[in-house]
């Protein structure tokens, strides 16, 4: 007997990667390889590995402070909402304050070293962005884009 049709709206990958800075460049070429699946631009896309790209960085280097670790990520598309989620996690340092992290600005680096943008990138060019932590256990970051919305 055949199964009957099933309208599959939403599709996910999951992968996981040692904390190493190249891989970063893995992560984000897996996102936007997955995320073609919606037609997105060429700025969509752009948008979207600049936004990854933040955060696994951040997982490597603040997270994990450049020791090992896994850096944990969940990509998925949902083709009737057009939507793009991308999920990263790390069972790191953690951030104390997630509000004042998330300001323009703020580094807990020398500013020399990072010019703390990296949340202000992510919140820009995505339309959500999630942001779960405790101290010591890690932090997990989710952030989602719609593709094909008009310019506002
Ligand atoms: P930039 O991203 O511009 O190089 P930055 O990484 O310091 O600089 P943000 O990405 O905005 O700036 O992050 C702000 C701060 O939040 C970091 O300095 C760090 O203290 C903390 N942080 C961000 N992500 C993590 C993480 N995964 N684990 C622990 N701390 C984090
Ligand atoms: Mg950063």
């Amino acid at each position: 007997m055949s199964e009957p049709m099933r309208e599959q709206t939403r599709e996910t990958v999951y992968f996981r990667m040692e904390s190493r800075s190249h891989n970063e460049q893995f992560a984000r070429v897996v996102v936007a390889v997955f995320a073609s699946r919606l037609d997105p631009t060429v700025e969509e896309l752009n948008d979207i590995k600049t936004a990854v790209s933040e955060a696994v960085t951040n997982a490597i280097i603040h997270g994990y402070e450049e020791k090992d670790g896994w850096v944990e990520m969940e990509v998925s598309v949902d083709t009737t909402a057009r939507e793009l989620t991308v999920t990263v996690s790390d069972a790191g340092r953690g951030i104390e304050d997630i509000e004042k992290a998330r300001e323009p600005f703020f580094t807990t680096k020398g500013e020399n070293e990072r010019s703390g943008m990296g949340f202000s990138f992510m919140e820009a060019f995505m339309d959500t962005l999630e942001v779960e932590s405790e101290a010591g256990r890690g932090t997990r970051i989710r952030m989602s884009k719609k593709i094909g919305q008009p310019e506002c």
